[in-house]
């Protein structure tokens, strides 16, 4: 027996903010320790599921999708460094 997965609503092919729908989230390596989870059921599954962590630069929440954003079904070049350009205070 086959339960149908809900998403929500979200029934697209690519991954997009889950608060504002911002189609082109970028990516994170990491969460961020101020920006804001998403916290539900379903992206609970994405992240057990092996999701990219993401991150909306207009409200600044972070999530995981297993589906990759529309620019990334392009073949792209290695992320140089592997950190964000954003100034930290570690
Ligand atoms: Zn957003």
């Amino acid at each position: 027996m086959r339960e149908p997965v809900k998403t929500g609503g979200q029934l697209t092919r690519h991954c997009h903010c889950p608060r504002c729908g911002n189609p082109n989230p970028s990516v994170r390596l990491k969460r961020d320790k101020i920006d804001k989870m998403a916290r539900s059921p379903i992206r609970l599954l994405h992240r057990l599921l092996g999701g990219t962590l993401y991150h909306c630069a207009y409200c600044r929440l972070q999530f995981y999708d297993v589906r990759k954003r529309k620019e990334m079904e392009k073949p792209q070049g290695k992320v140089a460094g592997g950190e964000s350009a954003m100034p930290s205070g570690d």
